[in-house]
Parts: C-alpha cells; structure tokens; sequence
C-alpha cells in the first residue's frame, strides 16, 4: 500500500497498486471491513459495488443496493448536482471533492465528502467514489441549536415548523406556538408599515402591505418585511426583536411558505437608544441637540436671567415639497450658521427637530429679546436669499426667566423645559397671527394657557358623555336666497349651558389629540340631520326642490384614519343617510396629509356620491396642480379674503380664487359674509354660494331643517367637478 494516498483525479492506465501477502484477507473482506465509504459506478451509472458502510448509509444490505440507478441512492436536494457531476466526470473532466447527501426514505441522512476515481475499461469508465462519512444533524437538532428564532408557515398561513429560541422569544411551546401567521403578523405589527421591505426580485405583486389578508400578503407578496418590535416575552419582560418575514417558494413542489426569523436585539437596541440620547451636536448642523440644548440652558439658569428663543421657519413643509430634502437640508444648515452669527457669543444654540431651532441667551430686559428675535428673522431671510434665492421667513416664539408676576405660590423654579415650553406657546401664537413675526410669552400667554387646559378638560368631558352637538349654518344661493346646503361645526357647552364656538377650542381639542373624537361626534349629528332631511322632503312629496348638502369639517387625524372611508359610509349607514348629501370639508393646510394618505381614499368616497371640498382655501397656498391632483369640487374661499372693497390685494386674491374655482368646474363658497357690501361685490365676481352671518348664523340642527324647509332650493343641476 502505498504510504501516501494518491492525489485525486483519474489513475494510470496501469491500474492501481495493490499488494498482498497470500494469506492475508481477502480485498473484498477488508472492504467490507472499512468504516470509509465505497461504491462502485458502472459506465451505464448503476451501482456495480457498494461496501457495507455504504449500505448501511442507506439503511439497506449492500445485496439490495447492487444494480440500482446510482442517482436513485442520492438525496432528491442533491440529485441535479450527482448527475452534473457524473456526466462532467465521465467526460474526463476533474471532479473535486462534491459533498453529496445519500438518501435514506426521504431524509438526507449523512454527508459522505467523496473522492472519485476513474477506470477506463474497453466497456467504458467506471467510477471508484470512496470517502469520508460524516454524521450531519437533523433539521430539528440543527434549528433548536441557533440562536435566532425560526418559524416556518404553510401556504395556509399555518406553523409547520418552529424551533426553541421562537418559543422563547414569543413564550410559546417548542413545536406548537398556537399562533398562525396572521396573528403572528398582527402580534409583531408585521404590516403596520415595515421598517424595511425589500424585493425579492420575483413576480412584482401589488399586494404589498397593508393588504386586508395579512397571510396572504406576506406568502404571496414579494417582498421581505422587516420590522423591528418591542413585545411581552414570557413571564412580562420586555424584548426587542428584529423580525423579518420572506416568503419563499418551494424549488420542488413550487408552493409558497413563509418564513419568519426573529432576533432578540433587546441589548443592541437600549444601546443604540442610550448612544442616540448622549449625542450632544445635531448631525446635519453642528448645532447642540435638543439634549444637549436643554443641559446648556439648565447651567445658564442658575448663572442668571436667560430668554429663550424657539424658531420655526415658516411653510418648511412647501420648501422641502418645492425643491426637495437636499435643498431643503442646505437651507437647514445656512439658516444655522447665520442664527450662531446674529446672536451674541454667549449664547446657545440649538437644532430642536426639523426647522426648530432655538437659542438661549442672558439677558437683562424682556424688551432685549425683541433684538433678538428681530436678528433671528434677518437671519432667517439671509438663510432663504443666499441657499434658495428665496425670501424665507421664519417665527419666533421667546420666553424667560425674569420677574414671574404670578403669586408666589404658584411660581416655580423656571427649567429649561418651562421655558422651552412657554416660548413653544408663543411660537404658536406667532403662527397662528400670521407667521413672520415674533411673539412673546406673557402673563396674558399664561392665562391663555390655562384657559385652554381648561377648554381640554371640558371638551373630554362633552365627548366622554356623548354630548358634543352641532351648530348648522346655512350656505345660500346669494342670487335667489334659497338655501343649498349647511355646514355642520362643532359645539360644546359652557357652565351657564351656552354654546361655546368651536375657534375658541377646537385648538385644545387638536393639541391634546381629542379633534378625531370630536369629529366623529360631529360626523354622527350631521348624519342623523341629513337622514331626517331626506325622510321630511320624502314625506313632503317635493321632487322639484333638491336637499341641502351638509359639511363637516374633517382634522387631519381624522383624514388620516386608515379605514377613512369605510368608517364614514358605516357612520352614514348606521343613520340611513345618503351619501351625496355629505360634503368633506379639509382645510387647505393639511393638503400635504391628505395627498399621501386620503386622496385615494377620498377618490373612493367622491365615487360614491360625496362631495368634497378645499376649506378656509387662500390661507395654505395649495398650488393649482395640487387642487387638481385630488377630487375636489368645491372650494370654500376663507373669510379674510371676503372683503367689500375693490382695489385691494385681498380683493384680488379673492377674483383669483373665483378664476381658480371656474377652471377647476368646482362650486365656489364665500365664507363670513357679514355685509350688503361684501355680498353685492361676491356676485359681481360670480361667486356660487355665500355663508356667513348676514345670510343665517349657525342654527341648532331642528331649527336649520325647518329653516332649510322654508328656503328649499330648486333642483338644478349643480356644478360637479368630472
Ligand atoms: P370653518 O370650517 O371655516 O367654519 C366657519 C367658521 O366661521 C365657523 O366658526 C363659523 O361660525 C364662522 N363664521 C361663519 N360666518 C361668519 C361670519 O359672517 N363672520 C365671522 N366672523 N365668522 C363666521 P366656528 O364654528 O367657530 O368654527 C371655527 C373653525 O373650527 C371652523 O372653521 C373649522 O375649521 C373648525 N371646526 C368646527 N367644527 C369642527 C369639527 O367638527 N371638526 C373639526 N376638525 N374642526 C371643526
Ligand atoms: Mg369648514
Ligand atoms: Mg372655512
């Protein structure tokens, strides 16, 4: 026997060397002996020979395996790759070491690392495959041995297959979790909106999510979703996982499984978390993090008097629409660099979120932060000029620590919090007067402040006990005074039983999350109105009068509420209202929520026989093709363009609105009416519909139907966007 095992690939011709002294066992013997698989191919790839390891490999005598099909032995999962190689090593070409899995009923039972040798005989080569056996785990030991969890869904959605660390992490048993695919889905908010989903780069599907069959989404979809969730472990605890679902197609059978994987990240993420709170500059300015802001502004608290100035550039929301995130971004960083060079050296500046920045600086006076806030607006108009060639303005809200006129008990320590705080009520303030301007917060703030915790409190309570109403206000044919429709607005009650109009809190109502629950309120009044309009002018038998239309004026929480339209055709049905009597009021400033998340869903609603319409339109630049983009048809003209005057801006802000309307084919509404003047100049200019309290202030619901009754409309044609 040679002492070194020849190298692999073909022998010489002269065979191979083998010597034996004539008493020693046989070659067959010490074969049968050898623990190393043998097996023999003929030319027509039959097995010619096997050793006894070999059988035994196959869980079979090697009698039985003589003269089967060589590939018949070999695990269907490796059979393309035995019969590549046989053809390749038949054609004389080199045969590396191939790891091929035999098959054992179906399973593949152990990897045999093999080295093939080829003998040329006049009947053709025959092939010598020897080699090293070595055990291989069995799926189930091999999947409860990883670290990550591992869940395996049917095409149904069901387990097929989970292993230990699954049951772990979602505190089930091994084997059975007891949970399927869509529940799963459901418990990792797998289709909330994924953090990633990537393509697989099979079959485009749009059945992306969201989709209303979760299972069906993920096993069909084409995508791999990731997400990272926080869930219950078993016993309470808290982990963070990062799940991925990738569907994957079966190579034999074709069928379509899932399959889920899910890592404890819990110690990675609160690291992550902890490295993100330490970070003290703000990446794309260099400026103090909000963190880092506040830390600074604590220290100058107790070194002496400090104001605060909180910033917000004006319309950032169109800026980034108009010329997109990397411009946007510039403007970001210049506006930062001119901030830091228009306040004094001693100040602090920092990047608060988006385009909120604020800065903190000593001073002696409240009136010092009126130079202040005037240099922030400079600043602000150099950011816009030298980065966009635009006027940008900016509004600015200032706080400080001076002198709290409050009685001293209930005066606190100010923080940096507080003041950040009061000067974010300010910038509020600023905003909600205009914007480009600076505003302060005062004593007069404070009690407003309070006055709107207390508008809050009294608006959960009307919601909580069911009891918001609805004030319908007439809208009129200026022309014929008939009355075509209404608009819905909300009301609560004061202590003495007054309606308390909704500007006065519908601002609370928004700031403390409470508007979508008003607005359903809301929605419910004005579907039981329309219901009973529709049974009165049924009964009255009036074919030749048509029926008002009734607004309602929809937050941009409410807009966007994923079931929008499914939730108001149920409101309306539960009342057995028709839909075309509804008109959808949006205010023209939320116009960015409602083209990414309810224009389709509006699309829908408008099919269905609802109007739509842009409110308080004028005040939120909504662009032309903008106005077009969605299906609008109706555009309700703010009050404070509806003026008397001719000659002036706002009257030509108001003819343009008209233009706007004309060529959009919507249905034009002048809101606040409040004079002849200004009616007699709205008709001039050929406006639709007018309201406004010269025509009918807002009337409790009994009083507007019976109003609605004597002023029926004649039933016309109304002007429709197609
Ligand atoms: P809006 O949708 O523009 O409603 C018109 C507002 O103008 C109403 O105030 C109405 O009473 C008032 N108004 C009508 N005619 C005149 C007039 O001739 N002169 C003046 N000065 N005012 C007039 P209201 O009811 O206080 O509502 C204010 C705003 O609150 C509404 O403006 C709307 O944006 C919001 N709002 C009202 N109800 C709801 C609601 O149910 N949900 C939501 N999300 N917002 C609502
Ligand atoms: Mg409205
Ligand atoms: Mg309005």
């Amino acid at each position: 026997m040679p002492a070194q095992p020849p190298p692999p690939g073909p022998v010489s011709d002269d065979g191979p060397a083998w010597a034996a002294a004539s008493d020693a066992p046989s070659a067959e013997e010490i074969l049968a002996l050898l623990g190393d698989v043998v097996v023999v191919v003929s030319p027509d790839l039959r097995v010619a020979a096997v050793n006894d390891a070999a059988a035994a490999l196959l869980g079979e005598e090697p009698g039985e395996v003589v003269g089967r099909s060589a590939l018949e032995v070999v695990h269907p999962g490796d059979l393309e790759e035995a019969a590549d190689l046989l053809t390749r090593f038949h054609g004389g070409r080199e045969m590396a070491r191939p790891s091929i899995r035999l098959d054992r009923d179906g399973e593949p039972t152990l990897a045999v690392e093999l080295v093939a040798r080829r003998v040329e005989r006049p009947g053709g080569t025959w092939i010598v495959f020897s080699g090293r056996v070595e055990p291989t785990l069995n799926t189930e030991d091999l999947m409860d041995s990883v670290g990550v969890g591992i869940v395996l869904f049917d095409e149904a959605g069901g387990v097929t297959e989970s292993n230990l660390t699954a049951a772990e992490l979602l505190g089930g048993d091994p084997g059975s979790l007891g949970l399927d695919l869509t529940q799963l889905a459901d418990r990792l908010r797998l289709l909330d909106r994924p953090d990633v989903a990537e393509s697989t780069g099979r079959a485009p599907s749009d059945s992306g999510p969201p989709h209303s069959d979760p299972a069906a989404a993920l096993l069909g979809g084409s995508t791999v979703v990731r997400r990272r969730v926080d869930v219950e472990g078993p016993h309470g605890s808290r982990r963070v996982i990062d799940a991925e679902v990738r569907p994957v197609r079966m190579r034999y059978s074709g069928r379509s499984v899932a399959l889920l994987t899910m890592r404890d990240v819990t110690a990675e993420h609160a690291a992550e978390v902890a490295l993100l709170e330490r970070a003290t500059t703000d990446d794309l300015t260099g400026l103090a993090s909000r963190s880092e802001f506040m830390a600074q502004v604590d220290s100058a608290i107790s070194a002496g008097p400090v104001g605060v100035l909180f910033c917000d550039l004006d319309r950032f929301k169109s800026i980034n629409e108009r010329f997109g995130h990397g411009e946007a971004d510039r403007l970001l960083q210049v506006f930062a660099r001119e901030l830091v060079a228009a306040l004094p050296p001693t100040a602090t500046v920092g990047r608060l979120g988006g385009d909120e920045f604020a800065a903190a600086v000593p001073v002696r006076h409240d009136h010092d932060l009126d130079d202040h806030a005037e240099s922030v607006r400079q600043a602000a108009r150099r950011a816009g000029l030298s980065s966009l060639h635009l006027t940008t303005t900016v509004s600015v809200g200032t706080s400080w620590t001076g002198p709290d006129p409050r009685p001293a008990e209930k005066q606190s320590a100010p923080t940096a919090a507080t003041l950040v705080e009061e000067a974010d009520e300010a910038l509020r303030r600023a905003k909600r007067t205009g914007r480009d301007r600076a505003a302060h917060f005062d004593t007069d703030m404070r009690a407003w402040r309070a006055e709107q915790t207390a508008m809050a409190a009294a608006v959960r309570e009307h919601l909580e006990a069911g009891r918001v109403e609805i004030a319908v206000q007439p809208v009129v044919d200026p022309r014929t005074g008939r009355v075509s429709g209404g608009e819905a607005l909300a009301r609560i009650r004061d202590a003495d039983g007054e309606l308390v109009p909704a500007a006065l809190w519908i601002e609370a109502a928004t700031r403390t999350g409470l508007i979508g629950a008003v607005d359903a309120q809301v929605l419910d009044r004005t579907a039981a109105l329309i219901a009973a309009l529709h049974r009165r002018h049924r009964e009255q038998g009036r074919p030749d009068v048509a029926l008002p239309v009734i607004g309602v004026n929809l937050s941009d929480s409410t807009l966007a509420r994923a079931d929008l339209d499914d939730w108001l055709l149920a409101v309306l049905g539960s009342h057995g209202a028709p839909l075309d009597h509804l008109v959808i009021e949006i205010p023209e400033t939320v116009f960015p929520v409602i083209r990414d998340r309810s224009a389709d869903a509006l699309r829908r609603l408008k099919d269905q026989g609802a109007w739509v319409a842009i409110d308080d339109f004028g005040v939120g630049y909504a662009s032309l093709a903008e106005v077009r983009d969605l299906p609008i048809d109706t555009l309700k003209i703010d009050r404070s363009f509806v003026v008397a005057e001719p000659g002036t801006t706002h009257e030509a802000i108001l003819r343009a609105s008209l233009e706007m309307a004309r060529a959009l084919d919507c249905r034009s509404v002048a809101e606040g009416v409040e004079t002849e003047r200004q009616l007699a100049l709205l008709v001039d200019l050929g406006v639709d519909y007018v309201q406004g309290y010269l025509t009918g202030r807002p009337l409790d619901p009994e009083a507007f139907a019976a109003h609605a009754e004597t002023h029926w409309s004649p039933v016309t044609t109304p002007r429709r966007a197609p």
